[in-house]
């Protein structure tokens, strides 16, 4: 027997849930690139980007996923042979770093594991230990996804003017924006990449990054930007084809539009608060989960854990098996336990994530988090009794 009939929820961390409103939006005949209704929608985008990452400045858009901004934002900052500094809190301060070496790029990872969040203070001693000059960048991750660690990205900002170096900041919100709080301008930040597929709720394949007059400086002074990557035409197109570097990602815009409309009509602080509630709830239950049996939160620390995804322990071979459950028994698909263990680990199979970012609401996040609740009683995993009221009672609170 399945009760799986019936919409179907995604709940990893990305592709997200997409909004009717969007994939409306999306539902139209090809569009002419050349004259008419996406050139005369095509320049409010941008201050309506702006506005979301909390910018005055600059705003360059790829047609790429998370990859492509990542190489991107280096690609305009730091040349082959320079060095970027990374304090990496998982899997995916590493893959930056990663894309930095395919570069060329020299990295020196400060790596704070899978369970703690960076430390401000040991980015300032390795910045103050750079008399050379070496680093062109650091590159912080504000919400790394696999650990769903959030990082203080203003922190960062602080560590680096304490040791007077001239390193950019960049950060990397790409599961962050439009879920938690984050100031480009007010934090100091120089660059930011993101994605169309988490926060914004569009479909893969948008990417965004935005950079400060500072880090424009930086693009100006290098010695050569590969021509697709060059952010400089892009964020000051003399063509309507130069946003895009060619044809537009004509039906992405159209959702993007309306993502936006969506993101401000709500109001990008109520957005913010929605997602902490949603998440206090989520972690609620979470706890009451673990009073008995395995289940863990990763982060322990509330204060630095991400209002957009939730990573959880919960040992071999449980993750994997509730995951099915939840998939095959109750139409709910939870993320996989990216960058815990390896997948030809027996480990890997004991982890799994609760993406709750985007277009999600109290119901969805009741339900998934009943549904696991089934799952647990079904597959005998000991668990706390009490979850679900726990976070209902957030929820009651909250709304
Ligand atoms: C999803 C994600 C990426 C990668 O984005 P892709 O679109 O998969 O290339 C990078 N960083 C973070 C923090 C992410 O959440």
């Amino acid at each position: 027997m399945t009760l799986s009939y019936g919409r179907e929820y995604l709940a990893i961390p990305g592709p997200s849930v997409m909004p009717d409103r969007v994939l409306r939006a999306m539902n139209r005949a090809s569009p002419n690139i050349y004259e008419g209704d996406l050139i005369d929608m095509a320049a409010g985008l941008i201050p309506d980007l702006r506005r979301v990452a909390r910018t005055e400045h600059h705003v360059a858009i790829y047609i790429a996923n998370g990859h492509g901004a990542w190489e991107a934002a280096l690609a305009n900052t730091v040349a082959p042979g320079e060095a970027v500094l990374v304090p990496a809190t998982g899997r995916f301060g590493h893959g930056w770093a990663d894309m930095a070496q395919g570069l060329g790029i020299e990295t020196d990872i400060i790596d704070f594991g899978k369970s703690t969040p960076l430390d401000a203070g040991r980015v300032e001693e390795a910045l103050r230990a750079d008399t050379a000059g070496r680093i062109k960048a650091v590159l912080v991750t504000h919400v790394d996804t696999s650990t769903s660690i959030r990082n203080d990205v203003a922190a960062v900002r602080a560590a680096i003017d304490a040791a007077g170096h001239p390193a950019l900041l960049m950060a990397d919100c790409i599961a962050s924006l439009a879920c938690d709080v984050f100031e480009m301008d007010a934090w100091g930040v120089d660059v930011i990449v993101a994605g169309s597929q988490k926060g914004l709720m569009v479909p893969p394949g948008l990417s965004f990054v935005f950079f400060s007059p500072r880090a424009a400086e930086v693009r100006a002074a290098m010695p050569r930007v590969s021509r697709y990557w060059d952010w400089t035409p892009r964020a000051n197109p003399q063509g309507f084809y130069q946003y895009w570097g060619g044809t537009a990602p004509t039906h992405h815009l159209f959702g993007l539009r309306e993502s936006l409309d969506m993101i401000h009509g709500e109001g990008i602080e109520a957005v913010w608060t929605r997602h902490a509630a949603l998440a206090r709830a989520i972690w609620a239950a979470c706890e009451v989960w673990g009073q008995h049996g395995p289940l863990a939160l990763n982060m322990p620390d509330a204060a630095h854990r991400s209002h957009a995804v939730t990573s959880l322990r919960i040992g071999a071979p449980h993750g994997s098996a509730l995951r099915g459950w939840l998939q095959d028994k109750a139409g709910v698909t939870l993320g996989i336990g990216l960058g815990m263990a390896e997948p030809n680990d027996p480990a890997w199979h004991g982890f799994f994530r609760i993406g709750h970012m985007g277009h999600v609401n109290a119901h969805m996040v009741l339900g998934v988090l009943a549904s696991i609740d089934a799952g647990l009683k079904a597959l005998d995993i000991p668990h706390g009794q009490g979850a679900l009221e726990a976070a209902s009672t957030v929820i009651a609170g909250a709304a």
